[in-house]
Order: structure tokens, then sequence, then C-alpha cells
């Protein structure tokens, strides 16, 4: 099978908290594909956190449990380039005809479908006859399907008839156990303190977290000295910079404003509307967690409050986050934007 890459399985893809709720719903789609309650199964997250692995993973199972079943794998961008070609020449119904005949079909990365309307028509028509047909469609998306700007509601409306599960960012101890697997299925070693160091410090995604151990590697068979704490620090200090932008307070505060719908004005006055100030709280957390401002200038960026109140603030949204859990969930939602465009 050509386009499943066989390394992507379930067996390689660490679960976590991160991604326990689409790990197990792709090993249920896998073991009963089409006759499960995912379906549509859309895995969404932001990049580099295992979207096109998990998506794979299911097909390589698929293949191997159901050895007759036809599973197809195609990018969203490959998908529209194949049918933008049989438009051309006049074969739109071959085209829907070779998709109609698979039993698992797994499209990647469906926000590329935004604006390409024709595509898209093509695509509702495939995805109707294949689920009424007790068919499985595996999707993957970098956002949510509500926030899927540019596709239409007829699809979005699908996309909800399954299930929709994330991919979050890996917390510390699954970075370690992600490390340890990559190491262990390379045949490689390093002392424990370096690949706690490495997973402590590369807090993004799975991708960076796999490039940091690269360059790591790298640096070690080039000055031919073996991995130790010195070194990881030393690559690691040119990894984060080469890889990762400032963010600055205004960008934090315009995403925050962004996320709860708050105006701008608003976060920097004195409202006490209890919207506004868990906004403005989250704010100064994460200008506290984002930035190297101090924590004087992240309350000069708020209308001009002093270093206290953003103390408070960072306290108040730690203890929210342990009580509350739409709050926390808020509150990593954001952490997670303000990462990515941290990269
Ligand atoms: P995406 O498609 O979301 O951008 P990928 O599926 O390409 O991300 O994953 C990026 C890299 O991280 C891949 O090499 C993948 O194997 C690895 N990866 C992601 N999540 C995990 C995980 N939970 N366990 C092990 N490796 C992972
Ligand atoms: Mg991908």
């Amino acid at each position: 099978d050509p386009q499943l890459n066989h390394a992507y399985v379930f067996d390689a893809f660490i679960e976590g908290d991160c991604n326990r709720v689409a790990r197990r719903a792709g090993k249920t789609v896998a073991e009963k594909p089409g006759a499960n309650s995912f379906n549509p199964l859309v895995i969404y997250g932001g990049v580099g956190l295992g979207k096109t692995h998990l998506a794979q993973a299911i097909g390589n199972d698929v293949k191997r449990l159901h050895p007759n079943k036809v599973v197809l794998y195609v990018s969203s961008e490959k998908f529209i380039n194949q049918f933008q070609d049989h438009s051309r020449n006049n074969a739109i119904n071959d085209f829907i005809h070779f998709y109609q005949l698979i039993d698992v079909l797994i499209i990647d990365d469906v926000q590329f479908f935004a604006r390409a309307e024709k595509s898209q028509d093509a695509f509702f028509a495939i995805f109707n006859h294949l689920h009424q047909s007790g068919k499985q469609l595996i999707l993957t998306s970098d956002k949510p399907p509500k926030d899927l700007d540019g596709l239409q509601e007829r699809l979005l409306s699908r996309f909800r008839w399954g299930l929709s599960a994330d991919l979050q960012i890996p917390d510390y101890e699954t970075r370690i156990e992600i490390l340890e697997r990559k190491m262990k299925n390379d045949g490689l070693d390093m002392p424990k303190e370096v690949v706690k160091y490495v997973a402590y410090n590369i807090n993004t995604n799975v991708r960076e977290l796999e490039g940091a151990l690269i360059s790591l590697l790298a640096q070690s068979s080039l000055n031919k000295r073996e991995i130790d704490l010195e070194l990881a620090k030393k690559v690691l200090r040119n990894f984060v910079k080469t890889s990762s932008k400032e963010i600055t307070i205004d960008a934090i505060q315009k995403m925050v404003c962004e996320y709860f719908d708050v105006p701008y004005d608003k976060l920097l006055q004195k409202t006490r509307k209890r919207e506004i100030v868990q906004a403005r709280q989250i704010t100064m957390y994460l200008a506290k967690a984002f930035t190297k401002n101090s924590l004087k200038t992240i309350g000069e960026h708020f209308g001009g409050r002093d270093h206290t109140t953003v103390i408070h603030s960072c306290q108040t949204v730690k203890d929210l986050m342990d009580t509350d859990s739409l709050f926390r969930e808020n509150v990593m939602e954001l952490t997670q934007k303000v990462q990515l465009a941290a990269m």
C-alpha cells in the first residue's frame, strides 16, 4: 500500500491524556470500520501533534485486521488535484465512482478544502455514498470542525454525525515516554537526565521533540562525543533559537480577546464584569508564561496596573484551573494557540 507509512502504527503512538480519546476511538474504528458510532471520525489538532500518524495507524490496522477491505489514505490537497485533473478531462463521474468503491477513506488535512467549492461538491457526494453504504470515513483537520472557515455547512454538519476528537500537546511525562520510545526504536541510548531536559524544554509539539532528538544525535556524532547534559543544553539553545519566534504581550492580548470575544479596550479598563476580569487574568497569566517581560511591564500593558495585580491574577488562574474544568479547558486551548503562534 504505497500511501500508508508502515512506521505509523498504534504501537508507536504513545497514549497520554493529550490523545487518549482520539487514540481509543481510532482503535475502535480499526476493529469495526463502518460499524461503530464514530463515523466519520474527525481527528483535529495543531501541527506536529500526530494527526497523520494516528490516521495512518488506523489505516494500517484495518489492513492488518481486515485484509480484504479497501483502504485509501489521501491528503485533501491530492484529492483536490485529482479532482481538478478529472474535471479538465470531463471525467468527474469516474473520479467519484473510484472513491465510492473504498471501504475506509482517510482524508488528511481537510482544512485545505476551504473555498475549493467544486472539490467539496465531489467530496460531499462521496461522503454521502460511503456513509450510506456503511463505509468508514476518517478525517483530520487542524481546527475543530466548527472553526473550519470556507467549508460548506452541509459538510460540517456531516462531520458532526460521528466523533470529533482532539490531539493536544503531550504533557511532560508523555513527552518523556515518546522520547524513550523513539530512542528504543532507533537503538539509541542517552542518560535519563538528558531525556528529562529535552522533554522539559521542548513543549510545543511532537515533531519538535523529534527534531531536538535528531539535532542532538547529529551534534553528538559530528563532535564525536557522548550525549550529555552539557551537549543537550548547547544543542537546545540553538534549536529553540532557530525554531521559535518571540511572542508579544500585544499578540497574546489579541488572541485572548478574539477567543472570548471581548473588546480590546475592555481588557485594559477597570471593568469588573466577570468574563472580562477572567479574560484579563488569563492574558496576564499567558504573558507571564510565554514572554520574558517583567511583572511590572506586564502590568503596564493592562492600563497601568501594578505587579501585585499580575501576581494575583496568575495565582487566581492556577487556582481556577484546579477547580473549574471548563475554565481549565479554555486556558489549555489558549495555551496551545499561543504556543503555536510562537513557533
Ligand atoms: P500532524 O499530522 O498532526 O502534523 P504528525 O502525525 O506528522 O503530526 O506527527 C509528527 C511526528 O510526531 C511524527 O513523526 C509522529 O510519529 C510523531 N508523533 C506524534 N504524536 C505521537 C505520539 N503520541 N507518540 C509517538 N509519536 C508521535
Ligand atoms: Mg499531518
